[in-house]
């Protein structure tokens, strides 16, 4: 088991990767925002991911860090893609789901490529 120390808030914290999927695996995923990491087949956000394994508080480490971290330890960490309109193909970065209604909702009145799509589709 390989563990690596990282400094954390000035702390020296020890981490290895079982160390890390023996903490998380049995807490229910918060919401992604971008970066996440697959365990056991649930993907959880890095941020929650070294929350749970360092018992610090969320605020201690940037989304950077957390990426170097977990990757330093052989996570393969995934970004979420997004949300795709599936009327004309637009996507949308990762937000939250009240940004991405106001979005959505902008997009699909304001922009032409939605609209000629939409046109295609109803009587192309
Ligand atoms: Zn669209």
């Amino acid at each position: 088991m390989e563990e690596n120390t990282f400094t954390i808030k000035g702390e020296q914290i020890k981490l290895s990767r079982e160390k890390i999927v023996d903490s998380i695996k049995d807490h229910m995923p918060q919401k992604i925002r971008r970066y996440y990491v697959s365990i056991e087949g649930v993907h959880y956000p890095i941020k929650q991911v070294l929350e749970i394994a360092t018992k610090l508080p969320p605020a201690a480490f940037t989304t950077n860090y957390s990426y170097t971290i977990l990757n330093s330890l052989g996570f393969e960490i995934k970004e979420e893609s997004g949300y795709v309109c599936p009327i004309c193909g637009q996507t949308f970065k990762p937000m939250s789901e009240k940004q991405l209604e106001i979005s959505k909702r902008v997009h699909e009145t304001t922009s032409d490529k939605h609209k000629s799509a939409l046109r295609r589709k109803r009587w192309g």
